[in-house]
């Protein structure tokens, strides 16, 4: 899988994809992630990528051009399966949207910053919009992050062991069962007995009963989707 992101801001992912999981997937050549300055594609003496909007207002917006002249060069180098700008009115992300995207070749993702982009990018350039969450956060580098972890986090090979993705929340309609670790008595904090039983097929069933009540407690909204 590859994933570019167009940004003004290019050095926010340096340490968050120079360490973390996704560097191990990058480093195992499972993922290749391009981080781009949209800046490169301005034709502004000073680089600029944002005007004042039109019709007056507080803002700036990023301009249609250098979005467009970058998106035309990558695309000429490959086939997308989405380009995607992160926006607070866009798709809500979920883990069935993760998931989805989780099995693309190449990705591109759009930063906004400003008061958003030209409205004409969203018209003609982008085929989708996500978001993560109803919250305005300052520019799209966060929300590409969050979407980036989220994907590539479920791509074959990047989790050690591949069932461990498929047991996390969301993933069968419940949220995730309680894990403990060693030590198996704290200060008289104890650990489920039935988790030191050995029982297999009494652990999965206690694992299930478990992740069935905290659904209805936590999310009963989910209950029905997986169940
Ligand atoms: N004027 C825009 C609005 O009201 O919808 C908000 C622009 S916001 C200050 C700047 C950029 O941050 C957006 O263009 C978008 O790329 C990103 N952004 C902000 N909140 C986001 C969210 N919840 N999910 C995804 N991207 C978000």
């Amino acid at each position: 899988m590859r994933i570019d992101i167009l940004t003004v801001l290019p050095d926010l992912f340096t340490s968050w994809f120079g360490e973390s999981i996704i560097e191990r997937a990058r480093s195992k050549g499972l993922v290749e992630v391009h981080v781009h300055d949209l800046r490169a594609w301005s034709t502004d003496k000073h680089r600029r990528v944002d005007d004042y909007p039109f019709g007056g207002g507080a803002g700036m917006v990023m301009q249609v051009e250098p979005i467009h002249r970058a998106i035309t060069e990558l695309k000429s180098q490959r086939a997308y399966d989405e380009v995607i700008y992160l926006s607070p009115d866009g798709e809500l992300l979920g883990q069935p949207l993760a998931n989805q995207l989780s099995t693309a070749r190449n990705l591109i993702l759009l930063c906004g910053h400003y008061k958003g982009v030209d409205e004409r990018v969203r018209e003609h350039l982008i085929t989708r919009e996500v978001s993560i969450g109803d919250y305005v956060l300052t520019g799209g580098e966060l929300a590409a992050a969050v979407l980036s972890d989220a994907i590539i986090r479920l791509v074959p090979g990047v989790i050690g062991d591949e069932t461990s993705a498929l047991s996390d929340s969301f993933q069968d309609g419940l949220v995730a069962p309680p894990a403990y670790t060693r030590p198996a008595d704290y200060q008289g904090w104890k650990v489920p007995d039935v988790l030191l039983s050995g029982h297999q097929a009494r652990i999965d069933a206690w694992r299930h009963e478990q992740a069935v009540d905290r659904t209805r407690k936590r999310r009963p909204g989910l209950l029905g989707s997986g169940e």
